[in-house]
């Protein structure tokens, strides 16, 4: 791939200047013409560890989008390594192709072989497009991959864990909102109802909470519907339900003008990730109108926390255990919310950002 020979519509491309102005560490261009291999390694920060995060496969229309997709990506993991205070980095990788068509063990293990030429400074792991078996494939070639599966030492599948912290996110914005984290009766929607979005179903049920549900396929539905008694919608009518608490667990950029116009609830807490489609203009928006947004990578850390612990010898109930610090970050970012008049995603994207720095102040004193 030439970065500097741009395509004609990737003319106003200019890779230089993204990653100037994410400020990213390294990117690595990873081409293998054998296997059709096109990939690209983010990482954006190690000041905490090694950038973790996983590995996405998908039919991009431009290798700009690509590109843009990991450093943004990348970013967000710095964000959320550190916010969560874990001694993780944030990096990203993207691989070019329709996961449906383009994977092969020995593409997988191609990317393997780049991943494990970064000596350890980026650890991949599953993600949209990819699968555990595929990351099985990954670890032929290199030690520095997780999320494997338990009966290989790893964590195993994230999303509990992700739940977990995104129902300690729901019940901390209640108390917040409301003064106490008590949910039984409370109405909440849940916007998709895949692998995270019924974990949290699950455990809402449990807390006595009226449930609703969406999603674009029926399977998720009739378990939310049969199982746990949720009031099935369509996807449309999920923004202006008559709800508390509305939890987006389905796609990103889910909040922008027209969706927040809609909203009736009091909080907004939910696992999709860059739910805001701008973080300063939709993360003002919804303050205004008094909504407590939860921001998403502080509560969907679940997953990462679940496989950093694979790091000392994965226990699951310790990961669940240190998930549950997301209640008291929640409360601590809404009341910096207050306390400094700005949106929470900026205001944990400030706290995130402030233990990176303060970090690489202390190493450059040793
Ligand atoms: P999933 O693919 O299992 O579930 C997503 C669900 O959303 C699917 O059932 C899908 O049909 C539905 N959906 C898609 N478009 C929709 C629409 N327009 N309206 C309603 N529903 C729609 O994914 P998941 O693992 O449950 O993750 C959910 C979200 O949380 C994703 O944004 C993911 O990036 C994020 N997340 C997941 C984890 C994890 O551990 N799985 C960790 C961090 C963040």
């Amino acid at each position: 791939m030439s970065l500097s020979h741009a395509t004609q519509n990737e003319t106003q491309f200019d890779v230089f200047s993204q990653v100037a102005r994410y400020d990213h560490e390294q990117i690595l261009i990873c081409q293998d013409n054998h296997t059709g291999l096109k990939a690209i390694i983010a990482i954006h920060n190690t000041v905490l560890g090694p950038g973790l995060g996983g590995t996405r496969m998908w039919n991009y229309s431009s290798e700009a989008e690509a590109i843009n997709d990991a450093l943004r990506l990348s970013r967000g993991m710095t964000y959320k390594a550190a916010i969560s205070g874990l001694n993780l980095g944030g990096a990203k990788a993207v691989i070019i192709g329709d996961p449906t068509k383009h994977k092969s063990e020995h593409l997988m293990r191609k990317f393997g072989r780049f991943v494990d030429n970064l000596g350890g400074k980026y650890i991949t792991a599953e993600d949209v497009g990819t699968t555990t078996k595929d990351m099985e494939y990954v670890a032929m070639e290199t030690d520095h991959v997780v999320g494997l599966p338990e009966i290989m030492g790893g964590g195993g599948d994230p999303s509990p864990v992700t739940a977990y912290g995104v129902y300690m996110g729901i019940k901390a914005s209640a108390k917040k909102a409301y003064g106490s984290d008590n949910l039984a009766g409370k109405k909440i929607a849940v916007q998709g109802t895949g692998k995270v979005g019924l974990h949290l179903i699950e455990m809402l049920k449990k807390d006595g909470a009226i449930l609703f549900a969406t999603d674009i396929f029926e399977h998720g539905l009739k378990i939310a519907s049969d199982k746990y008694g949720a009031t099935i919608v369509k996807p449309e009518e999920i923004f202006g339900l008559d709800v508390d608490i509305f939890a987006p667990c389905a796609l990103g950029a889910i909040l922008n003008t027209n969706t927040i116009g809609q909203l009736k609830c009091k909080i907004v807490a939910g696992a999709a990730n860059n739910q805001l489609e701008d973080d300063n203009i939709h993360g003002d928006m919804i303050k205004s109108k008094g909504i407590y947004y939860a921001p998403d990578f502080l509560i969907n850390a679940g997953g990462l926390i679940n496989v950093y612990s694979e790091y000392n010898g994965y226990v699951r109930e310790i990961a669940f255990a240190q998930t549950e610090n997301i209640y008291n970050t929640v409360l601590n970012i809404y009341e910096k919310s207050e306390a400094d008049n700005i949106n929470t995603q900026l205001a944990a994207i400030q706290l995130a950002e402030k233990r990176v720095n303060d970090t690489m102040h202390l190493q450059s004193k040793i």
